[in-house]
């Protein structure tokens, strides 16, 4: 059985109507700095996904959008969200914390979209654990030092610390994770991710469904 012939536990078809094969669920993890937002841009237009917009407590950085990047909550409107079960996974994250809208997630993949979603490590375990047919992805520095380097180059300074201690402990978990992706030289961490989201064969979205 290949990942995409899974049964995908988040919802099931919609018995009306024609029957669309669902899109598979791609869960990408990875250190902070370690470029998924860089490789997700090299990925547009070369693989057609629907790219998950996550909600987030954290303030915005410059140039970021609301509605584009993140969505923005208040405190008390995440909580609201956690309680109203919107969320597909939710972690903390550098005193703030970060979710999947379950929503739109489950739209896409019932319409026969791939999904991505972003996430830290410890989201990626929830969503294992709701959607063991997600494929996870682990994109990894080729080393703490050239991670915190990054780091620093993006300005991202703040609370160095914390993060590579985070990083460290992510990369225990990169095990855990169907396929790992080294992101040394850009254009050899695109082709390695294009080989896994590429879909086989023969697979469920060539063929219809039942
Ligand atoms: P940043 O603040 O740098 O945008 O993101 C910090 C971390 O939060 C990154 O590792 C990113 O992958 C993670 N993150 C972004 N959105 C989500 C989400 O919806 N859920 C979880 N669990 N982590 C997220």
């Amino acid at each position: 059985m290949t990942d995409s012939d899974k049964p995908s536990s988040i919802s099931s078809p919609d018995d009306a109507g024609e029957r669309v094969a669902r899109g598979r669920l791609f869960v990408f993890a990875g250190p902070s700095g370690v470029g998924k937002d860089t490789l997700i841009r090299e990925l547009v237009g070369r693989w057609p996904f629907y790219l998950s917009v996550s909600a987030t407590t954290r303030q915005p950085r410059p140039g970021e959008v609301d509605g584009r990047d993140y969505i923005f909550l208040t405190d008390e409107e995440f909580t609201t969200w956690v309680e109203e079960e919107r969320f597909l996974e939710w972690a903390r994250f550098s005193d703030h914390r970060y979710g999947t809208p379950r929503e739109a997630v489950e739209q896409q993949l019932a319409a026969g979209v791939d999904v991505l979603v972003e996430i830290e490590v410890q989201g990626a375990m929830q969503v294992k654990a709701v959607a063991p047919e997600a494929i996870f992805i682990f994109v990894e520095p080729p080393s703490l030092e050239e991670l915190e380097a990054r780091l620093v180059r993006r300005g991202d300074t703040d609370d160095m610390e914390a993060r590579l201690e985070r990083a460290r402990v992510e990369m225990e978990m990169a095990d855990e994770f169907d396929h790992r992706v080294v992101n040394e030289v850009l254009s050899d961490a695109v082709a390695g991710l294009l080989s896994v989201v590429a879909r086989p064969e023969g697979s469920q979205n060539d063929q219809p469904a039942d």
